[in-house]
């Protein structure tokens, strides 16, 4: 930095996990039955089973530092002989057709517990002819760019389809359509597209200097011990963002905030978000008053404490887990200008 410039407020740095992809998502073939069924022969199929997990190459995963991790893909023609019924259409990507069905890992499947996450609470996952069926929740990070962008939609859609089998109107049964992309009521036509429920997410600083001194952490009551992260809640009907984050904040912590200002989103498909990201500040030593029940302990954390858990982990302070938007916020705050 040099004599003349001014801090600026802080950004994301990088891309949060679950936001990056590559494919492309062809909305427009959705409806062109003619030319997906075509190009069937030539498409490629990922695979994604009864508690939303799919497949990647076990040795990119187990006994090695796991980074930019391809989800293992199929040849269409080896999962049928034409577009199951059931089957996604998820994009292009090099020049093939991306589709997402239903499978299991197999009778054989052994269970390996995986730690990728930082949470401190291992998840079991199956392993089966030299594939980890992975969860994108807490392995998201480590995918690369493809398989993130890839397992994101195809898990939004298949838990949209899940609570879209009935009709809203009518209650009557909906069959999907344009390849997991609508679905229609049979008795009565209504249409329905997949949905997604707006929540925010919102880095609170105090307001010394541009980017502040202090952090709000806060923890749930349901979360492992010591694990903090920053404060989250559901768009209500009616609601602005904006307007979202100041109520939240205030509910859960009694603080009142200011300047809030957008940084980014991140999908979140489980089962239904989509996360946008804030930031804001308050006053410098504000007064914490945790919301009983929801909140169990809040605090106001230094730059300097926050950079040493993100760089040597802090048992006394364990951050969000590296597929969170919350992960990325956080660090972006950390190596801000003070
Ligand atoms: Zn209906």
């Amino acid at each position: 930095m040099t004599a003349a410039s001014r801090p600026e407020p802080f950004r994301l740095s990088s891309a949060p996990a679950l936001s990056r992809s590559t494919a492309d998502r062809q909305e427009t073939l959705r409806t062109d039955p003619e030319r997906l069924r075509a190009a069937w022969p030539s498409a490629r199929v990922i695979r994604v089973d009864g508690h939303g997990r799919a497949p990647v190459p076990e040795h990119r995963i187990v006994g090695v530092e796991p980074k930019d991790v391809p989800l293992v893909s199929v040849p269409a023609l080896d999962v049928a002989e034409t577009v199951p019924d059931e089957a996604v259409f998820l994009g292009r990507w090099r020049d093939a057709d991306y589709w997402a069905v239903s499978a299991e890992p197999g009778p054989d499947a052994h269970s390996l517990a995986l730690d990728l996450d930082g949470w401190g609470v291992p998840v079991e996952v199956p392993v089966a002819a030299g594939e980890v069926w992975v969860e994108l929740r807490v392995h998201g990070a480590v995918l690369d760019d493809t398989a993130a962008g890839l397992l994101t939609t195809a898990l939004a859609l298949r838990n949209w389809h899940r609570r879209a089998r009935h009709c809203a109107r009518c209650g009557g049964t909906c069959r999907l359509r344009q390849f997991g992309w609508a679905s229609r009521c049979e008795q009565c036509g209504r249409e329905e597209y997949p949905r997604t429920d707006p929540a925010v997410i919102c880095l609170v600083h105090d307001d010394v200097g541009v980017n502040g001194e202090h952090v709000l952490l806060a923890r749930q009551p349901v979360w492992p011990p010591t694990r903090y992260s920053v404060l989250a809640g559901f768009v209500e009907a009616g609601e602005s963002l904006e307007g979202c984050v100041e109520r939240e904040i205030r509910e859960e912590v009694g603080v009142a905030v200011r300047d809030v200002r957008y940084l980014g989103s991140q999908p979140w498909p489980f089962p239904r978000s989509v996360m946008v990201g804030f930031a804001a500040r308050a006053d410098a030593g504000a007064a914490l008053a945790p919301a009983e029940g929801e909140i169990e302990d809040a605090q106001w954390v230094s730059r300097d404490r926050v950079r040493k858990a993100l760089a040597e982990g802090d048992p006394d302070l364990r951050l969000p887990g590296g597929t969170s938007i919350a992960n990325v916020m956080i660090r972006a705050w950390a190596e801000a200008d003070e």
